[in-house]
């Protein structure tokens, strides 16, 4: 006869790590079952290696930069927000630090420290952990689940899914946690990669590739959407675009992308500097260097292969002075460096994807608990559900939070 246990978690990334290690602390009996040959791989790979375990934000600052599904995060936070992940992490023995006052990383800059002190906590915890699993059904009978998978059954009272996302598949999430959830009557609502490079139909761009672009100011270029703005570093590829801004925008643009096939850009690459301001700058480093052409004088606004591929849009010769340039062209000029054109096409996918956009629907599932309102017993915590943060310690931070109030297995 199986072993009962109080809860099994499947998933073992943050979220289900952090739930397993909140019951077992409960006293509860708890199995951890991983996809992958090892637990965390995801996790491992966060903030470049260094892992960026959370940022120094209020609790209200925070949910706010989550949009509309913000406040579902009230009750996870308020239990265990950024200084009781700190102090989580200190109490097994990881030191944490934040250098530029904002992202919280542990104090070596490795999330290998982070992983042996988990694995560390799961064994101290007496916490079962089987690898290489994969769940291909989950039924509810008679108060207790039983989980298949090819070779083997597995019983519990409660089960809490932890099985992340869509993104980056091969560090092994892909969407198993959603096909659970809609066998237990959940909705997931539609997903989408976010959090990853963007093509552009522009591929002149791409000789700028050396330059990163400080506080460009991004905007969609499409009425119903002219909200949707965003400042930040910005760096060019081969293929389009990338850098932090872009990383945290594209969870904006994929939606639409979706819908319509092209998304259009603005991009002030000059800290916000408009037509007049461009004009005003021109006219007085004219009178200072006259004889300097127009290429010298964006070189004191743009770098100069960025200079050059906005005069090359304009069809402006970069070795003309300014008063030389034919009117529409000189304004054409003016306009464009306020706001450069570019038109999104597309992305890889998931593939890259560092977090999805979309999952199990928030409706389904009570703040209080994370346990489903379907199902009695059955519990979701982090990126499986439908909720996704920016870059800079938002979304472990939720997961981790999460995944503790979910281990509580309180109704
Ligand atoms: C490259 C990269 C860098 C990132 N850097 C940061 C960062 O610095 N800071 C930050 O806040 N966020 C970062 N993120 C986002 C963050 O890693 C995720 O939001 C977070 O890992 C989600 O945690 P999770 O536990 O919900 O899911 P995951 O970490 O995806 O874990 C889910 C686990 O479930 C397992 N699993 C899936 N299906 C099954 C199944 N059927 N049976 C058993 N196990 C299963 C998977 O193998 C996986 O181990 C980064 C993401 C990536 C890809």
């Amino acid at each position: 006869m199986n072993k009962i246990y109080d809860v099994i978690v499947i998933g073992g990334g943050p979220a289900g790590i952090l739930a397993a290690i909140s019951a077992a602390s409960e006293n509860k009996s708890v199995l951890l079952l991983e996809k992958l040959s090892k637990i965390a791989a995801k996790l491992k790979a966060t903030g470049g290696g260094k892992c960026n375990l959370t940022n120094t934000l209020s609790t209200d600052e925070f949910m706010a930069k989550f949009g509309k599904n913000g406040r579902f995060m009230s009750d996870a936070l308020n239990l265990f927000n950024a200084d009781a992940l700190r102090d989580f992490f200190h109490g097994i023995g990881v030191e944490t630090i934040s250098r530029d006052g904002f992202r919280v990383f542990p104090v070596n800059h490795s999330s290998s420290i982070i992983l042996s002190a988990l694995d560390e906590e799961i064994a101290r915890l007496g916490i079962d952990v089987e690898c290489s699993v994969k769940i291909d059904s989950i039924l509810k009978d008679d108060e207790v689940f039983t989980l298949n998978s090819s070779d083997k059954t597995y019983t519990s009272k409660n089960v809490i899914i932890a099985t992340g996302g869509l993104g980056y598949p091969v560090l092994g999430a892909t969407g198993d946690g959603y096909e659970y959830a809609k066998g237990f009557g959940h909705k997931v609502t539609e997903t989408h990669p976010a959090m990853m490079p963007l093509f552009t139909k522009e591929k002149n761009f791409a000789a700028c590739k050396a330059d990163t672009i400080a506080k460009a100011i991004l905007r969609v270029d499409i009425p119903k959407y002219k909200k949707l703005k965003l400042t930040g570093d910005l760096i060019f590829t081969k293929e389009g675009l990338r850098g932090p801004v872009i990383l945290d925008f594209a969870r904006e643009i994929t939606p639409i992308l979706a819908k319509h096939k092209e998304v259009p850009l603005l991009i002030n690459f000059l800290k916000g500097m408009n037509e007049e301001d461009i004009y005003s700058h021109l006219k007085k480093e004219i009178v200072k260097n006259p004889q300097h052409n127009i290429l010298q004088n964006l070189e004191t606004l743009l770098a100069t292969s960025v200079a050059t591929q906005i005069c090359n849009i304009c069809e402006v010769d970069t070795n003309l002075r300014f008063k030389q340039i034919e009117g529409v062209k000189r304004e054409k000029l003016v306009k464009t460096l306020a706001w450069t054109p570019f038109t999104i096409t597309g992305h890889d996918g998931f593939k890259f994807a560092m977090i999805t956009r979309g999952g199990v629907d928030l409706k389904q599932i009570d703040p209080k608990t994370m346990q489903s309102k379907i199902t009695s017993g059955l519990y979701f915590c982090g990126e499986v559900m439908n909720i996704d943060g920016p870059c800079g310690g938002y979304n472990l931070q939720w997961s981790f939070s999460s995944g503790f109030l979910a281990g509580k297995l309180k109704d």
